[in-house]
């Protein structure tokens, strides 16, 4: 097996990814290669593509800062055009020559002799490896599908589909169809699948707080200004990221703020539902925030459709032909779709990192939970960057914000690198402690914690480590400069470097 050397490998091809290769190389960093196990640009916009499958983030501040669209087609992305977008950025930079297709990695461990990181990947069946002075992890918190664990569930002798692996070749046309959640994902899929299938029966274990969906169409006009007036889409963008940032103060802050939100909601409901105990079904009994805010225009009146129910009673087992629910009635069905989201603090990933002491991110991560500083950096992993790590995730406006921020981060420890002749970097654990704890103390009355439902955000021992706290501009502000102060550092000798 031939080994690779390479500056710096980054892993995966989303927007985190590609934005971290387009920095290398506008950086003069080009001895890089950009793993993805995929075969285009994209991530999790690549993989989703159930039908539906859309951004519940304006399109104005979904794009990297660098490279606006003046062409998005409406308010809100829809998955193809987002996808699209991803790609004509990556062809514009030239990131694909550097970037090699189907390849998985499968292992990523650093070795402390030789101050890399070893990077075992297999392609087309076969292994290859790769030694980098400098990991980026660009794989993203949404990409390892979570598979309910079901009484029965294997025996199912029908089709089984998870939202992210979306099979677009089996046609739903005259199905009995079974889809077990109603997060983001699901509220959109089953308004599409329920227009076409006989019957879809929608497994609610939580019902979601939803608000409208002010989305439209972009007129000609709009698209020409975009295009060609100076500035317009940029003070565009600027106003919804500060009306966007308003909503940050009542999550992590005020939650009774949020009332005129949960207000909306409830016309939602009340606009499209009428029967009293379906209305009661649909109304979430925590408090609006504490999972994810959806939105929709769709969803209720689809749950009031003939061909459509929502059950509540929970899912007792699944046998070859039906979904059988608490209250013992069995359904049978030709379809189960599952929209249970994915692995975020278990990650299998966590388990192919290897950092200095020979542990994994996973067997860190388990007594402590998801922890880094500034989201990027994780002690006892040297010369680790993790776009989108612990701490980085938000309910109220675009990841792209902080991905651009983490990118800013990046190049200026990269620099620093370059000039100063860094070959291992460690965040302090002291560093990364006090960070953490302002952290924590940030969210003490955020309606995460407060809010009273259990959700993604959350570790299995309660604790939220995969969120930011406040304003994004907070974070920016933070990631501008590399602090270095609060690395353990080791430069090259003047005899090793010659
Ligand atoms: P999700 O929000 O985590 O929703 C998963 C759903 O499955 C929930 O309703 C959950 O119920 C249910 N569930 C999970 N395990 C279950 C089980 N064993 N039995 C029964 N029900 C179960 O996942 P998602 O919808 O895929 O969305 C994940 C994230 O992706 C979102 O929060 C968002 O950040 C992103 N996303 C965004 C968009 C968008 O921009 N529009 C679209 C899709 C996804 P509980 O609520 O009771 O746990």
């Amino acid at each position: 097996m031939t080994t690779n050397d390479v500056q710096v490998a980054v892993i995966g091809a989303g927007f985190s990814g590609l934005g971290a290769a387009i920095k290398l190389k506008q950086n003069g960093f080009d001895d890089f290669v950009l793993l993805d196990r995929g075969q285009n640009f994209g991530g999790t916009w690549r993989d989703n593509t159930y039908p539906g499958a859309a951004c519940d983030v304006p399109s104005q501040l979904y794009s990297y800062s660098f490279a606006l669209n003046p062409n998005w087609t409406r308010s809100y992305g829809h998955q193809p055009e987002i996808h699209q977008y991803i790609n004509d950025v990556a062809d514009k930079y030239g990131i694909g020559a550097k970037t090699r297709w189907g390849s998985e990695v499968t292992h990523a461990e650093w070795n402390e002799d030789q101050a890399r990181w070893i990077i075992d990947v297999t392609r087309d069946g076969t292994s290859e490896q790769y030694r980098a002075q400098i990991l980026v992890g660009g794989v993203g918190p949404l990409c390892e599908p979570n598979l309910p664990d079901i009484d029965g569930i294997d025996s199912f002798g029908g089709k089984i589909v998870h939202s992210a692996r979306w099979d677009n070749d089996y046609d739903f046309t005259g199905k009995r169809v079974a889809v077990i959640g109603t997060g983001a994902s699901a509220i959109q899929l089953v308004p599409e699948v329920a227009k076409v299938a006989a019957h879809v029966d929608v497994y609610q274990r939580t019902a979601p707080w939803i608000v409208p969906r002010t989305e439209r169409a972009y007129r000609p006009a709009e698209n020409w200004a975009f295009k060609h007036v100076p500035g317009v889409q940029k003070v565009m963008r600027a106003a919804v990221y500060g009306l966007n940032e308003v909503t940050a103060l009542g999550l992590t802050y005020a939650p009774n703020a949020l009332k005129p939100v949960e207000l909306a909601c409830r016309t939602n409901i009340s606009k499209a539902i009428t029967d009293p105990e379906l209305k009661d079904k649909v109304t979430p009994k925590f408090a609006v925030g504490c999972k994810r805010i959806l939105r929709s225009n769709n969803w209720y009146p689809t749950l009031a459709r003939p061909n459509v129910d929502l059950i509540t009673d929970g899912i007792s087992k699944i046998t070859g032909s039906s979904v059988v629910s608490n209250d013992g009635t069995e359904r049978e069905v030709d379809v189960i779709v599952v929209a249970t989201g994915f692995h975020v603090t278990d990650s299998p990933v966590f388990e192919a990192i290897v950092g200095a002491d020979g542990r994994s991110l996973a067997q860190v991560w388990a007594g402590t939970g998801m922890q880094g500083y500034k989201g990027t950096f994780i002690h006892g992993f040297p010369n680790l960057a993790l776009m989108v790590g612990p701490s980085t995730g938000l309910g109220h406006t675009s990841m792209v914000y902080m991905i651009e921020s983490q990118l800013n981060y990046l190049v200026d420890y990269l620099k620093q690198v370059r000039e100063k002749g860094l070959t291992r970097v460690d965040v302090k654990a002291s560093a990364q402690d006090e960070y953490n704890k302002g952290i924590q103390h940030a969210l003490r009355n955020s309606v995460w914690e407060n809010g009273g439902c259990a959700s993604w955000y959350k570790d299995a021992n309660g604790n939220i480590t995969t969120l930011w706290p406040g304003f994004t501009f907070n974070f920016r502000r933070i990631t501008r400069k590399f602090d270095i102060a609060a690395y353990d550092v080791e430069r090259a000798t003047a005899a090793a470097s010659a």
